[in-house]
């Protein structure tokens, strides 16, 4: 069953002279549950898709389905949601509110939607992702791979089914960005989550299913490397 569905997506920025077009009718799909790699050079559209997918950017043109339902066809209140419980982003740094503390950090999109947060679920966040006594700290008080993995906790605190990370090791060290990679991969397998990473590791591209290739906003090569 495909999750997400992208048709036809055009995306520019700017218009006139200073008019780009960071993706260029991009058309795929992805199956629930799936590991796929995004890789292509610097400016080659990989973030704006990943924003798109996420809801957090508007398309030119084209459609995204999730689910079955075309996610910018709803107002912005019902995209706010969306945004929140259907998927969670992670980003190379890590984007984590300085004056909160892990738990506040982790517990930040359940408490948007006014939801009561999940105890047994943050308990088994902290324990998974190793920041057992770090509950209190704040941010600057963080090695880098715990600031990435209480950005995975935010991003998996609201169980969403598809999971969006945007070079989440880019600022980490290879022992740090294999663990990090370890415990996607993990939520992937355990919750059947559909994973989509961009990255300019191949060691970890290789570690997904299938690599989609972005060149000048097209998909230059899509491949399954296992199933
Ligand atoms: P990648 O993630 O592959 O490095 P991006 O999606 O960030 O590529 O960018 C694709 C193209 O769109 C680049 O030429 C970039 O400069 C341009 N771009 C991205 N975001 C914006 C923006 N907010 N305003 C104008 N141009 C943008
Ligand atoms: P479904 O029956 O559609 O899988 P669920 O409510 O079981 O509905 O889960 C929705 C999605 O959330 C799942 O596809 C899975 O990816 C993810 N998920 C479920 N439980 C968790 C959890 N505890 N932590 C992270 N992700 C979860």
């Amino acid at each position: 069953m495909e999750i997400l569905k992208v048709e036809n997506l055009t995306k520019t920025y700017g218009d006139g002279i200073n008019q780009v077009k960071a993706l260029d009718d991009v058309t795929f799909g992805i199956e629930k549950g799936d590991f796929v790699a995004i890789i292509g050079p610097s400016g080659s559209g990989k973030s704006t898709l990943l924003h798109i997918l996420g809801g957090v950017d508007k398309p030119t043109s084209g459609k995204v389905f999730m689910d079955g339902s075309d996610v910018y066809s709803q107002d912005d209140e019902k995209l706010a949601i969306f945004r929140r419980r259907q998927v969670g982003l992670i980003y190379q740094f890590y984007n984590l509110i300085p004056v909160l503390n892990v738990v506040e950090n982790m517990t930040l999109p359940v408490l948007m939607d006014a939801r009561d947060v999940n105890e047994d679920r943050l308990r088994e966040l902290l324990g998974t992702l190793s920041l057992h006594g770090r509950e209190n700290h704040l941010p600057n008080q963080l090695s880098g791979g715990q600031q990435q993995r209480v950005s995975i906790g935010r991003a998996l605190m609201n169980a969403p089914a598809v999971v969006l990370a945007d070079e989440p090791t880019g600022n980490l060290d290879s022992k740090n960005s294999q663990d990090i990679i370890e415990l996607l991969k993990e939520s992937n397998r355990k919750y059947n989550q559909t994973l989509i990473i961009i990255t300019h590791d191949e060691n970890i591209a290789l570690q997904a299913n299938r690599i989609i290739s972005i060149e000048d906003g097209r998909i230059t090569k899509d491949e399954v490397i296992r199933r």
